[in-house]
């Protein structure tokens, strides 16, 4: 008789898995706080005090700027909005290269598009997912100006490495930090090694105000820029006298007061939920790193990993049963989290196909019918292959799981042991 639930047999879970809600009372009395003063945004997009925004909003970033220890912040209205402001504050210009990583949320890789820039796939690091620093230096042209680094599921990137490249070559670094807030390497914050560093505040990360985004840097003159261009630069930088125009067509990427009193709460709270998940990760880990075929992520040398999401390597030749159909069984046994039903079990066989293979890419078709920015460079390589890490990854070896967010207590992570376990034992029934 099948024992596995995919089978037909019992589940090992049967109850959903507790909420994962970071927003309490503190959010709710600081947006009511803000509904009742009657001004839920106070930006201005012309050259006035208020073109910096209101008190929720700089109060944040400067909240922002002391926690992770960096000169600017720069609030926005979504991690994407800051990719866009670092492309344009760095002067990057149509026909330039930017190398980006095939392995992360779309948005890291074609930020370079909206200012005419080409964005340049390298390879991903084995073990950690994030770019690779040789293949990175192998992309280098002439025309390349930038790299684009993600500390991908919550892991820092190897920065001495990237940052010595970058160096050598005269290149500026955007440190795409979304799904690593609070992560750390050789004592500071993942987010701050780039030029510019990005945050996230939507909805899915680990902490949120609903849709929102930071980005924080050292240099005074692009926290400037990002400014500008968050805030409709061309009318803003004659009465300014700022007197460098290169990509100051400005954009309303603005913060409402409502979403920046939520994050200044969110803030607080960062540390607290960090530890928790990575609390849970160690405990989880140490169980799954006993089932053959499946080896819990590694952690760079001096980093801390955040755990945006846990990684798992999956090794058929241990098992003999392919990772989808592996994947598919252990969902079965599980249940998906309350309030989150939609999303089903959220055990995930690979995270997202490498981004040069999307149509935009394949078919080289982002602005008009002419393949404008791609026709600018003479050749450009998108073809399957590019990076053959990344797609061995991405094709067998990953398993990609969130059942150790903050709100599972020790029995809700010994159920989704439980479930790898059952399916490594039974794993017969699958052949
Ligand atoms: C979520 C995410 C983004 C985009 O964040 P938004 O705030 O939703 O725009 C960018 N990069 C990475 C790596 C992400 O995970």
């Amino acid at each position: 008789m099948a024992k596995l639930a995919i089978n037909g047999g019992n589940k090992i879970r049967t109850t959903l898995f507790p909420p994962y809600d970071v927003i309490g009372k503190e959010e709710e009395a600081a947006a009511v706080e803000v509904i009742r003063s009657g001004i839920l945004s106070k930006f201005l997009g012309c050259w006035e005090d208020d073109f910096y925004g209101g008190p929720q909003v700089r109060a944040l970033e400067e909240e922002w700027a002391d926690y992770f220890k960096i000169k600017n912040a720069v609030s926005v209205n979504s991690a994407t909005s800051a990719l866009y402001c670092a492309v344009g504050a760095l002067g990057i210009e149509p026909g330039d290269e930017v190398i980006v990583s095939p392995y992360t949320m779309c948005a890291s890789a074609t930020a370079p598009l909206i200012y005419g820039a080409i964005p340049v796939f390298a390879d991903i690091e084995e073990n950690y997912y994030c770019l690779d620093p040789e293949s990175v230096e192998q992309r280098i042209t002439s025309r390349t100006k930038a790299i684009i680094v993600v500390n991908i599921f919550g892991q820092p990137h190897d920065a001495e490495r990237i940052r010595e490249i970058a160096d050598k070559h005269g290149l500026k670094v955007i440190e795409d930090n979304a799904q690593a807030p609070g992560a750390m390497c050789d004592g500071k914050y993942a987010g701050t090694f780039g030029d510019i560093g990005v945050f996230s505040l939507n909805y899915h990360k680990h902490i949120h105000c609903g849709e929102g985004g930071i980005a924080v840097t050292n240099d005074d003159n692009l926290a400037e820029r990002m400014r500008l261009i968050r805030n409709h630069a061309e009318a803003v930088v004659d009465d300014k006298g700022y007197d460098d125009f290169v990509n100051m067509v400005g954009f309303n990427l603005r913060m409402t007061e409502i979403e920046a009193a939520i994050s200044r709460q969110q803030l607080k709270k960062l540390k607290g939920l960090v530890e928790t998940r990575i609390e849970n990760v160690n405990y989880l880990s140490k169980r799954l790193s006993e089932l053959p075929g499946i080896t819990p992520a590694s952690v760079r040398e001096n980093a801390t990993h955040v755990y945006y999401m846990h990684p798992l390597t999956y090794d058929i030749s241990k098992t003999g049963v392919s990772r989808e159909k592996f994947v598919e069984a252990v969902k079965a046994e599980l249940m998906p989290t309350t309030r989150r039903e939609s999303e089903g079990v959220r055990v995930e066989a690979g995270y997202t196909r490498p981004l040069y293979l999307l149509s935009l890419y394949q078919k080289q078709k982002a602005f008009g019918g002419q393949g404008y920015p791609f026709n600018l460079v003479p050749s450009i390589s998108y073809e399957k292959g590019l990076c053959p890490v990344c797609e061995d990854i991405q094709e067998n070896k990953l398993i990609l799981h969130d059942l150790m967010r903050p709100g599972m207590t020790k029995k809700d992570l010994d159920d989704v042991y439980s479930a790898f376990e059952k399916v490594c034992e039974n794993k017969e029934e699958l052949l």
